[in-house]
């Protein structure tokens, strides 16, 4: 099960004469029978008897946290995806900070190491042979019944590093334990303190979150903590639309998108499409109202969404990339094209084909977490994806790169450099994909020359 690197660096360094294990979320995952994705390395050796002895067995240092942290990667120079994180056995003293020890002192007892982690399945270390071993108790059972269970004192714990509330929720959402109750209600009681931790770190486990197969139920557990990062979805929770298009309230069906978007080959969710599905009606309620009828109306709830999603955007620094998906994405999840060849290559443009196809994704997950009276779009999009697919197969041109003529050629024919140029050259993408001008160079030039006198 451990692969032949890892089990020559065990040997390695026992036959040194240290104490050494695989740690962590390898074992977890192994415990659990799901693939590892990679395997941290735990020792008494203190770091410079690691690296004397990793050295000389012929493995390179590249990363060198030891001062710090007690860690150090090695890779293997012949194989050098081959990466071995060795961290030494440590008990952490003082988190002023809510996030780092203020020290590490190095100890070779395992039971301190394992008094330091944060959840008991985290805790647990396992030989070269595949024996466990479990010093704070309780962890393989926890592994077994599925429980996320804090290492000591949980309040004591999140105050120490808050990271470890959001990690909780994360470790549930991938692999749908359930968090003990008292760990659970110390999370609620320390969820503010998530306040000193970085936008990084806050921005990766969230991901994590939305990402995970088990986000929707995660997120609806561990509501409260959520809402110190998106304190808008906690008035969706109850939140009755008024609407016969929907059956359920805003959160729940806000979940039930999210669980709607498939997961992909590695197991996750795409990062753009979970974030705007938790997101989609966010802007519902602060445009809320209700008619003489008693019928709710929540009329550019997607315009009030994207600013909202701008703020998580900047707070959480989501790359350029990722803020322009998701706001696009949350601005047109109610917005469908006639289901013919124009409009549907104009809604093409706007997006780019990755993009829209990430949009479909959401619509379809949105549709159906309606009413079965909410369900009748479903058709309508069907047809346009129909509509999308033909589209794409003609490889159409869809950006001035496409064009059959360039900025160059318009300024070789006379036309002055400046802004009449992409002016010109906009116009005739537009009439190239309204399909009113084919994209020939001929006939580009006759029109362009009808058009713009020189
Ligand atoms: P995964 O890699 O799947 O996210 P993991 O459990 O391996 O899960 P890592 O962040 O790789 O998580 O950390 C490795 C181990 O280090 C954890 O299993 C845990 O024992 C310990 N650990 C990591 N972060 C913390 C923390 N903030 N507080 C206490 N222990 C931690
Ligand atoms: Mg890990």
């Amino acid at each position: 099960m451990i692969p032949g690197y890892i089990k020559k660096t065990l040997k390695v360094l026992s036959d040194a004469g240290f104490e050494s294990y695989v740690v962590g979320g390898a074992v977890r995952d192994t415990l659990r029978g799901v693939p590892v994705h990679d395997y941290d390395v735990t020792t008494s050796a203190l770091p410079d008897q690691t690296k004397a002895a990793m050295e000389q067995a012929g493995f390179k240092t590249i990363i060198d946290s030891s001062a710090r942290y007690g860690t150090v990667v090695f890779i293997n120079p012949g194989v050098p995806e081959e990466k071995i994180e060795i961290t030494t056995f440590r008990s952490d003293n003082g988190y002023s900070d809510c996030r780092h020890p203020d020290s590490v002192r190095f100890t070779t007892s395992v039971k301190e190491d394992a008094a330091r982690r944060d959840f008991t399945v985290n805790a647990l270390y396992m030989d070269a042979e595949g024996n466990i071993t479990d010093p704070n108790g309780g962890g393989e059972a926890d592994i077994k019944e599925g429980i996320i269970r804090a290492v000591g004192d949980p309040v004591r714990r999140f105050e120490e590093d808050a990271l470890r509330i959001l990690r909780a929720v994360r470790f549930e959402a991938q692999t749908g334990f359930v968090i003990e109750e008292n760990t659970a209600r110390a999370m609620k009681e320390t969820k503010d303190l998530l306040k000193n931790i970085s936008a990084e770190r806050i921005f990766s486990e969230f991901t994590g979150i939305v990402t995970a197969a088990n986000g929707p139920m995660a997120i609806r557990h561990n509501l409260e903590v959520i809402s110190v990062i998106i304190p808008e979805l906690l008035i969706q929770d109850g939140f009755d639309q008024l609407s016969r298009y929907h059956d359920r309230d805003l959160l729940t069906h806000t979940l039930d998108v999210l669980d709607g978007v498939p997961v992909e080959q590695d197991g996750k969710k795409d990062t753009a499409i979970a974030i705007a599905a938790l997101i989609h009606d966010i802007g519902k309620p602060a445009v809320f109202t209700i008619d003489e009828n008693g019928v709710g109306h929540m009329k550019k709830h997607s315009i009030a969404g994207v600013k909202i999603a701008e703020r998580i955007a900047d707070e959480l620094k989501f790359s350029n990339q990722l803020k322009h998906e998701v706001t696009e994405l949350v601005l047109y999840h109610d917005s469908f094209p006639e289901p013919e060849r124009k409009a549907v290559k104009v809604f093409a443009s706007i997006f780019g084909f990755d993009l829209l196809e990430k949009l479909f994704v959401l619509q379809r997950a949105d549709i159906a977490a309606h009413s079965p009276l909410g369900l009748g779009r479903m058709e309508l999009l069907g047809k346009i994806i129909e509509v999308y697919k033909q589209i794409r197969e003609e490889d159409p041109c869809m950006s001035i790169r496409q064009l059959a003529i360039s900025g160059g050629d318009l300024m070789e024919m006379g036309y002055p450099e400046g802004p009449m140029i992409g002016a010109i050259l906009k116009d005739v993408l537009e009439q190239v994909m309204l399909e009113t001008l084919p994209n020939e160079r001929e006939d580009i030039v006759r029109y362009v020359t009808g058009e713009y006198l020189l």
